[in-house]
C-alpha cells in the first residue's frame, strides 16, 4: 500500500474507532453504524467485483446468507463457539462462490448480471424452504460473540469488532489492488486482451475477484448473524442484493472508500425512507425499494463514478510525491541464445472472416536476431497476421512455428509464456492505471506472488524487482517523465511507447511491433529506431509493421509485403524499394 493510502487509512481508523467512545453519540446511531459497517464489507467486495473487475453482481446477498447460516447452524444445532465458526463460514462461502463462479464468470456482457440474478433468487428460495435451517422462520437464538469472558451483546460492543473487520478488509483490499494479482484484476475491464497477451490468466483473475468479493460478503453474514442473533431468508433476498449493488455504485464503483460512503448513504436513506414512505402512502410496505430502483437507474445515467471521486478530491493533498525507483535490482533475464536460429516460421497462414480472406496463404520467416518488416497498404492483413502469430485469432488454415514448436492453436497466454511479446495498433492500456503499473503488467509472468501474498504484503521483494524492471523499460523508451501519470492522459505516441515498454517487460525473444512510430515526432522516431537496433544487438528478433518507409528501410534486414492478404514480395529493403509490384501496390502511394 502506498504511504498516501496508509495515512488515509490511519485517519479513517482513528475517526471510526473513536466514535463509540463519545458519550453523546446515541445508541440508535451506533446501531446504524454497525449496519453500515456490515454492509460496507459486502459493498467493498462489489467495488472490486463490479467497479474494478467490471462484473456486475445482483446476487451478493446470497453469499451473506451463506456466511450467516453456516454460523447459525453450527452454533445453535451443534453448540460450536461463535469464533470457531468464522473460518467455517468463510470456507462454505468460498466453496459456494468457487462453484458458482466456475459456471457464471465465463458469461459475457449482460449474461453475467442475469446469471447473478438467477442464483440470487435461487438461494433465497433454498434458504426459505429448507426445513433444517428453519425455512421461512429462519434460525433464532444465535449466541453473541465473546471477548475473553465478556459477551459482545449490544451495538456498542460489536461495533468495534465490525469496524476492525472493515478496516482490515480495506487494508487487505488496497494491498491486493497494489499487487501483481491486483494489477491483473484492474486490467480486466479495459485491457483484457492486452493482459492476456502479457500472460495474465484473465479467467482466473475474474474467478479470484469473484471469490474474494464473496468472502467479504460471507464475513459480513457471519457478523450479521451474531449481531442480530437470528437469521431469516428475507435478509438475503434479491432485493437486498440490489441494495448492496446500489451501495457500490453510489459510493463510486471503482473506489475502496466509496464502498463505505455508499453503504452509509443507503443504510441511512433506507432508515429514513422506512419511516417516511408509509406516512406518505398511508400503509406499510417496502417502498424504499422503489426509490432505490429509481436512484440506481438515475445514477447509472448521470454519474457512473458515484460520489466518492468528488469527495476524494478534497483528500488529494494527502497523497505524496512518488519516490524515484531504483532500477538496479531487476527481474532475472532469460537466455537469449537458447532458441534455434530460425525463430518464427509462418507457413501458408490463412485467415477468413466470413467471405473476406484477410490473410491468404502467407509464408515468411523471422530468423533469430533479425528485424523483419511487414508492410502493405491499410487492410492488407498485417495486424491480422500479428493476431494469428500471438494467438489472439486462430488460423483458418496453415501453420505457425516458433523455435521449432507449432504454436498455432495456443492461447495468447501460452504464447506469451514462450516469450513472444507484442504491441497493438489500437493501443490497449488500462487508462486509469499509471504508466508504471501498466508496464508492470508486462512482467506478470516473471513474478509468482499469489493473491494471499498480495493481501498480506508478503510480495514486497518481488514487487520491488517488478517495478525496477518496469521503470527500467520505461526509461529505455524515454517515458521516465510520464511514469506516474495515468496512461489515459498520455498522447497517443507516448501510449505506443508505453506499450513497447510493457512488451519489453515480458523479456521477449521475439517482439512484434504494430505501427510503433505512428504519432511520434522525428526525434522520438530516431530514438525508437536506436532502441530497436539495440534490442537486436542484445539478441532479440523483431517483426515490425510500420508505414514510415524511411523508418522501415533503415531498420530492417528483410521486408515482407502484403497486399489484399497476399504476399506480393519479400527481400532485402533495397530490393523491395525497386520492386515494380510493390511500387504499384504500395510504395507509389506511400512515398
Ligand atoms: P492492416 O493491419 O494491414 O491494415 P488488418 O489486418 O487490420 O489490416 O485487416 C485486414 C482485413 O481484415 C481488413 O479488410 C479488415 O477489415 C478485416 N478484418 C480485420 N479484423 C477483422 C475482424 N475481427 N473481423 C472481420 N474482419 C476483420
Ligand atoms: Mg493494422
Amino acid at each position: 500500500m502506498p504511504t498516501s493510502d496508509l495515512k488515509r487509512l490511519a485517519i479513517f481508523a482513528a475517526v471510526v474507532l473513536a466514535l463509540p467512545l463519545l458519550p453523546f453519540v446515541p445508541s440508535f446511531w451506533i446501531t446504524l453504524f454497525v449496519f453500515i459497517g456490515i454492509a460496507s464489507l459486502v459493498a467493498l467486495g462489489l467495488v472490486l467485483l463490479t467497479g474494478v473487475g467490471g462484473m456486475t453482481s445482483f446476487g451478493q446477498a446470497a453469499f451473506v446468507g451463506f456466511g450467516a447460516y453456516t454460523t447459525a447452524v453450527l452454533t445453535t444445532s451443534f453448540g460450536w463457539s461463535p469464533w470457531l465458526t468464522l473460518p467455517v463460514s468463510l470456507a462454505t462461502t468460498g466453496v459456494a462462490a468457487l462453484a458458482i463462479g466456475l459456471v457464471t464468470v465465463r458469461l459475457s456482457g449482460h449474461y453475467l448480471p442475469l446469471g447473478t440474478i438467477a442464483w440470487g433468487m435461487c438461494f433465497y428460495y433454498l434458504f426459505g424452504n429448507l426445513q433444517v435451517i428453519g425455512a421461512h422462520d429462519g434460525i433464532s437464538g444465535i449466541p453473541p460473540l465473546h471477548f475473553i469472558d465478556q459477551p459482545l451483546t449490544g451495538a456498542r460492543a460489536i461495533y468495534v469488532v465490525v469496524w476492525i473487520a472493515v478496516l482490515l478488509s480495506i487494508a487487505g483490499t488496497l494491498n491486493l489492488l497494489n499487487s501483481r494479482v491486483g494489477r491483473g484484476i484492474r486490467a480486466l475491464r479495459s485491457g483484457a486482451t492486452a493482459a492476456e497477451s502479457s500472460g495474465v490468466n484473465v479467467w482466473r483473475a475474474k474467478l479470484l475477484v469473484f471469490v474474494y468479493a464473496a468472502l467479504l460478503a460471507g464475513l459480513a453474514g457471519w457478523l450479521y448473524a451474531h449481531f442480530q442473533r437470528a437469521t431469516t431468508p428475507g435478509a438475503f433476498n434479491l432485493n437486498i442484493g440490489i441494495e448492496y449493488l446500489l451501495m457500490a455504485v453510489i459510493g463510486g464503483a471503482g473506489h475502496v472508500y466509496g464502498a463505505i460512503l455508499g453503504a452509509a448513504i443507503v443504510v441511512l436513506a433506507k432508515n429514513v425512507l422506512q419511516d417516511a414512505m408509509p406516512m406518505i402512502f398511508g400503509f406499510a410496505g417496502n417502498y424504499e425499494i422503489i426509490v432505490f430502483g429509481v436512484l440506481l437507474i438515475l445514477l447509472l445515467q448521470v454519474s457512473r463514478d458515484g460520489f466518492w471521486p468528488a469527495i476524494a478530491g478534497r483528500f488529494s493533498r494527502l497523497s505524496g510525491v512518488a519516490a524515484p525507483i531504483d532500477t538496479t535490482y531487476r527481474l532475472a533475464k532469460g537466455d537469449m541464445t537458447l532458441s534455434p536460429d530460425l525463430l518464427l516460421a509462418v507457413k501458408g497462414a490463412t485467415k477468413r472472416f466470413g467471405g473476406l480472406v484477410a490473410v491468404n496463404d502467407v509464408s515468411f520467416k523471422v530468423p533469430r536476431g533479425h528485424i523483419v518488416g511487414l508492410i502493405g497498404p491499410n487492410g492488407a492483413g498485417k495486424s491480422t497476421t500479428f493476431n494469428l502469430v500471438t494467438g489472439v485469432l486462430g488460423v483458418s488454415e496453415g501453420e505457425i512455428h516458433f523455435a521449432g514448436e507449432r504454436i498455432d492453436g495456443l492461447t495468447p497466454r501460452q504464447i506469451a509464456a514462450r516469450r513472444i511479446a507484442r504491441t497493438f495498433q489500437h493501443v490497449k492500456l488500462a487508462p486509469g492505471m499509471s504508466v508504471l503499473e501498466n508496464v508492470a503488467i508486462g512482467a506478470h509472468k516473471r513474478g509468482r506472488a499469489g493473491m494471499l501474498a498480495g493481501i498480506l504484503k508478503l510480495d514486497r521483494a518481488e514487487e520491488r524487482r517488478i517495478f525496477a524492471e518496469a521503470a527500467f523499460q520505461i526509461e529505455r523508451v524515454g517515458l521516465q517523465a510520464e511514469m506516474h501519470r495515468k496512461a489515459g492522459e498520455l498522447a497517443l505516441g507516448q501510449q505506443r511507447l508505453a506499450e513497447i515498454a510493457r512488451a519489453l517487460c515480458l523479456d521477449p525473444v521475439l517482439l512484434l511491433l504494430d505501427e510503433p512510430a505512428a504519432g511520434l515526432r522525428h526525434m522520438e522516431k530516431q530514438a525508437l529506431a536506436a532502441l530497436i537496433r539495440r534490442l537486436r544487438y542484445e539478441g532479440m528478433s523483431v517483426l515490425l509493421v510500420e508505414h514510415d518507409m524511411d523508418f522501415v528501410m533503415q531498420l530492417t534486414d528483410e521486408i515482407v509485403v502484403l497486399d489484399f492478404g497476399t504476399k506480393i514480395a519479400e527481400g532485402a529493403p533495397a530490393e523491395i524499394r525497386r520492386n515494380e509490384a510493390v511500387i504499384e501496390a504500395y510504395l507509389g502511394t506511400a512515398a
